[in-house]
């Protein structure tokens, strides 16, 4: 009879199930339902939690029907991280929209934060003022949604992140783990413990937020088609792709090109602060044992991708750009800056916006897919840059995943641009996977140091002996960013 752990992938556009055989340690299924997103004003991002929770109800049941009666031995669970949901103790009912990630009410709050508490701020949670993170959300609640108060002086309000909801509604138990608490702006990365000072600040009472427990910690049990099954094994989940990726050592990092783009690169037991404006994180934590990580994002990767396909027509499918770039030696003096919505680290530059220079009569479709697709790895390789600066540590290797990293030629050029090699691994799912091996671990069924072993490559980028050419590519890329700060 085979044994099996469930991965919940709770996303931000969907609820994924996925169902891991322990003996192949291999994904056999999956359940998927797409979550809707409301947009109640400019630059408003709302969802249900209600939904959320039902769906993964739903695609949790839908694994355990499959796996059959007693197959399933726990549930490990990575989640959008930052979302905020306020909910009612006894009855479990959210009482407002939970005010998503991307969601940018709070900005103007943020901005006038005064840059000592922004100091304050940044060295006790690793992250910049931003209406990214959860506190000024929570802040936001408090203060407009009038049965926040009553709940509080009821001693019956909860506020959580998405795990959290998702734990205490499957549990009972209202706990969340460190790194999703390391997201919310009110923990303290160092002590391992929501920081008074911040809490004050920003006006949230310790008693509505969860207990923090490690990754790897029992978070409670629920009952599924009639069985008992433990929920252990929860991380954000860039965090939880960090370990599914087997960035177990100091200097292994990640790169997802989603949507977005998230490098990630393991500082081992050390909190790096960072000089270029990354964020320092909590990686994972197995029992009381911290890993950290310096984390970089690029808000717009894939998402170029689709604008060559949806919004300029160039190409008629994201495959399609690998095979364009590759039709031609290089961009023809083309370079983009994909600053759609601002520019990310080291900029941090909401004002910057996209552009395309260096055009010209011989300038084809070809050139301007490449062009895209280059700024794509010239991105990762300014973040990668300002992390080793950073940290002083060396990166020896990238692993990657995401929907854009099919594209051959990206990864090869990436590759060139680094000079490092990068691997990519048969099993992409690598946010589930973080989840399915850390609910393992915390069961007791697989031992840390054999995981690495695991991991198989599907395919290994490795750079050019000579790097001249990209470097040049490089500065040129790097002129082209200075004029989209212009903007
Ligand atoms: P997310 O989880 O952020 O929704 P995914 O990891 O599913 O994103 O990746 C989807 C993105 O990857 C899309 O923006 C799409 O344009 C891009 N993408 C998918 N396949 C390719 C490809 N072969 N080449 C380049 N980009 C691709």
């Amino acid at each position: 009879m085979k044994n099996y752990l469930i991965a919940l992938d709770a996303g931000t556009t969907s609820i994924r199930a996925m169902l891991y055989d322990v003996e192949e340690k291999r994904f056999v299924l999956t359940a998927q339902q797409e979550v809707e997103q409301s947009f109640p004003q400019s630059g408003w991002v709302e969802q249900d939690a209600d939904e959320i929770y039902y769906k993964a109800a739903y695609v949790l049941n839908r694994c355990v029907t499959n796996a059959g009666a007693g197959r399933v031995l726990g549930i490990g669970l990575a989640n959008q991280r930052e979302t905020v949901v306020l909910w009612n103790r006894e009855t479990g009912e959210p009482i407002a929209p939970a005010i998503v990630w991307q969601c940018r009410r709070t900005s103007e709050f943020c901005a006038a934060v005064p840059a000592e508490m922004r100091k304050t701020i940044a060295d006790k949670t690793g992250l910049p003022v931003d209406a990214y993170f959860s506190a000024s959300k929570i802040k936001w609640l408090l203060g407009n949604v009038p049965a926040a108060k009553k709940l509080i002086t009821e001693g019956k309000l909860c506020a959580g992140t998405v795990d959290s909801y998702l734990i205490f509604k499957l549990t009972g138990n209202f706990v969340t783990d460190y790194t999703n608490a390391s997201r919310t702006m009110l923990f303290n990365i160092h002590t391992l413990d929501w920081d008074e000072e911040l809490l004050a600040y920003f006006g949230v009472p310790r008693e509505i937020l969860p207990a923090v427990k490690p990754c790897t910690a029992l978070m409670g049990e629920t009952v599924l088609s009639g069985t008992k099954i433990p929920l252990a094994g929860v991380a954000g989940d860039q965090q939880a792709a960090l370990f599914g990726q087997a960035c177990y050592k100091e200097g292994d990092g990640k790169i997802t090109y989603g949507t977005g783009l998230f490098l990630l690169f393991n500082t081992g037991a050390r909190c790096v602060t960072s000089r270029s404006g990354l964020i320092s994180t909590i990686g994972y934590s197995l029992g009381d044992k911290i890993t950290y990580a310096l984390e970089g994002s690029a808000f717009n990767a894939g998402s170029c991708v689709q604008w060559l396909r949806d919004g300029l027509g160039l190409i008629s499918s994201s495959a399609e750009s690998e095979q364009l770039a590759a039709s031609v030696p290089d961009t023809g003096g083309v370079r983009f800056v994909p600053a759609f919505t601002g520019l990310g680290a080291p900029y941090w530059n909401s004002d910057a916006r996209g552009l395309l220079s260096g055009l010209t009569r011989g300038t084809t479709k070809a050139h301007i897919v490449r062009s895209v697709l280059e700024s794509i790895a010239f991105g990762a390789k300014e973040l990668a840059d300002c992390m080793q600066q950073d940290s002083g540590i060396c990166l020896r290797e990238i692993k990657c995943d995401g929907g854009a990293s099919a594209n051959n030629f990206l990864m090869q050029f990436q590759a060139d641009v680094l000079g490092i090699t990068v691997n990519r691994p048969a099993e992409r799912e690598s946010t589930a996977l973080g989840a399915a091996l850390l609910c393992g671990i915390a069961l007791g069924l697989f031992d840390v140091g054999e995981l690495a072993a695991l991991r198989k490559s599907e395919k290994i980028f490795t750079p050019v002996a000579d790097r001249t050419q990209h470097e040049k590519w490089y500065q040129e890329y790097l002129k082209a960013v200075e004029r989209a700060l212009m903007n």
